[in-house]
């Protein structure tokens, strides 16, 4: 058996200009970065124009230590469409930095569906987080360089709320003190740092449509607040040009290939919890301009991931999905019907069917935005017959398409009957795309909606402050925005425990953000980790270089 790097390391990539001339892109509308990566140019960019192709979104039930597989199936199915001859790209976020010096695991997918090359794209790749990382900081600096100054804006210094960012898994540096050391070093106050997929910046990179609209709404982010209560924006601060500046390159999507080939869209990486969790805008539009299939990935689960592309991306960018593919194991279905991790091996039929009860309510919520639904099922060898008969026989039943799909062990021509699947439902015209709230909807009856309809929460409890706060953002213009639910990916409630499919649970809001800047208001339900640290043994004391220079341990 292969492993992921084994496969990455053994495909046999074409020179990254043939991939951008299948998409009909010429060598001057691309900026290589080496032989197998390039960025497409905002010029090339700003002149797509022409049909737009389907949009597939990949998604899944609520995740499981078992794994669940939406990049890989993403992936799979990206190259099956392929095989069958339409012309397919694939669109995924970019990997974090930090979190492979913890746990191993990259973000290319695995198997033979992946996206090469997977070293580059887990580690530096292009620098776009980088990018992002300076842009952030700078931003940090001149909050801070403003009030050594004189502080002309009369900012609150107990009431900034833009912190640090790095792409590191570093806990040490979740709460700090800065400014410590005497006058010359400026004023002290305690701030700490986020990890860089947790920055403002991140969901502003991937909502914003071009480099103008980049540069008007890194003017909008809100930094702090006056001492009368005023917020005071990176525009005040006249943070927004020079961040621009920083990020113009990485607003450029990225252009890789699969291991057989096909085009991919590797662009931008915002959470999936405090933020909306999907690639970038722009190379989603791009790749519909560019492919008569774009299919794309939303993080965790279905209610949070599907929900957030939809109700954010979706709403923000005037997107409108052909279909949705579901992805389940019978591992995963078996853990949310009550099995441990360490039984999963023995048949266990009748959990199979209790954890089904997860995969329904997902469909149902799917169904409730006007989009039908074909359910994925990852196959993962050891897999039991009769457990996948059993999830088979519930979809059934539940009326929705089950597909076996092998993309992991055999590449796409293991999902190709997927692929005739969701071309089926795409080209049924059966999809009626609508968000699940208007914009006009008042920011408090927005999450409301959200977690009672998606989350089946009965009630929804705000802690003191919560209402009057978003009163205020409503009067102050912000109430058009919609929300961004952050809570636990593993459970449809706030308790992490709690698979399957609760009811009658009571979601807490606990805080409200204002991501002015990003377009949404964030409501904290439960604790929200935005700097991870690393575990005892990290992946890191095992990653190194082998004697031929190629890097080990890392996958
Ligand atoms: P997600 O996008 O849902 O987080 P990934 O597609 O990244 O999941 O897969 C997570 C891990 O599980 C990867 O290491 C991948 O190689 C592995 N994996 C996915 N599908 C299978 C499968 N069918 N068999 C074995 N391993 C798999
Ligand atoms: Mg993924």
């Amino acid at each position: 058996m292969q492993t992921d790097l084994q496969i990455a390391r053994a495909a046999s990539k074409r020179p990254i200009a043939d991939i951008a001339a299948r998409l009909g892109l010429t060598p001057d509308q691309i900026l290589p970065y080496g032989h197998d990566k390039a960025k497409i140019t905002h010029d090339a960019l700003a002149g797509l124009s022409g049909p737009q192709g389907r949009l597939i979104l990949v998604t899944a039930i609520n995740p499981t230590p078992a794994g669940e597989g939406k990049t890989t199936t993403t992936v799979g199915l990206g190259d099956a469409l392929n095989l069958l001859g339409h012309r397919a790209t694939i669109c995924i976020r970019e990997a974090s930095l930090g979190p492979n010096f913890g746990m191993k695991g990259g973000a290319a997918g695995g198997g033979r569906a992946q996206i090469v090359p997977m070293e580059e794209m887990n580690l530096h790749f292009t620098g776009d987080f980088h990018a992002i990382t300076s842009a952030h900081n700078l931003l940090a600096a001149m909050i801070d360089n403003h009030i050594h100054w004189g502080n002309a804006l009369d900012i609150d210094t107990r009431r900034i709320t833009w912190r640090r960012v790095m792409d590191m898994n570093d806990r040490a540096l979740r709460d700090t003190v800065v400014g410590l050391g005497g006058p010359a070093n400026g004023f002290s106050r305690q701030t700490g740092f986020d990890i860089t997929v947790a920055s403002e910046v991140m969901a502003i990179l991937c909502l914003a449509r071009d480099l103008a609209d980049l540069q008007d709404r890194l003017g909008r982010i809100v930094v702090a607040e006056t001492r009368d209560r005023r917020p005071v924006t990176a525009r005040d601060l006249q943070a927004d040009g020079a961040m621009t500046v920083l990020l113009k390159d990485a607003l450029q999507p990225n252009l890789v290939q699969t291991v057989e080939n096909n085009p991919a869209l590797v662009h931008g990486g915002p959470f999936a919890n405090i933020a909306h969790g999907c690639n970038s805008v722009i190379a989603t539009r791009a790749a519909l301009r560019l492919s008569d299939y774009v299919v794309t990935e939303a993080g965790f689960g279905a209610d949070l991931g599907a929900e957030k592309f939809l109700n954010i991306k979706c709403r923000l960018a005037g997107l409108s999905p052909a279909a949705v593919v579901l992805v389940a194991t019978v591992r995963a279905l078996k853990m949310n019907g009550g099995v441990a991790k360490a039984d999963l091996g023995s048949e266990d039929v009748a959990a199979v069917t209790a954890g089904c009860a997860n995969l329904g309510r997902h469909i149902e919520n799917i169904r409730s935005f006007g989009l039908p639904v074909v359910v994925a099922l990852n196959h993962f060898a050891g897999d039991i017959e009769a457990e996948i008969d059993a999830l088979r026989a519930y979809c059934a039943q539940q009326g929705v398409q089950a597909i076996l799909a092998r993309h992991w062990a055999e590449g796409g021509a293991g999902a190709t009957d997927l692929a005739r699947a969701v071309v089926g439902l795409a080209e049924g015209g059966k999809a009626q795309f609508a968000p699940l709230y208007p914009d006009a909807m008042p920011l408090w009856d927005k999450i409301e909606t959200i977690c009672t309809r998606i989350h089946r929460a009965a009630h929804v409890e705000a802690a003191p402050g919560v209402r009057a706060q978003l009163e205020a953002w409503q009067a102050a213009g912000h109430g058009h925005m919609p929300v961004c639910i952050a809570k636990t990916q593993y459970s449809f409630s706030t308790d992490p425990d709690l698979r399957g499919a609760p009811t009658g649970h009571t979601i807490p809001v606990r805080e409200v953000r204002l991501n002015a800047g990003a377009g949404f208001v964030v409501a904290i339900c439960g604790q929200i980790m935005t700097m991870p640290g690393l575990p005892r043994h990290p992946a890191a004391e095992v990653i190194r270089l082998d004697d031929q220079g190629q890097v080990e341990g890392l996958f």
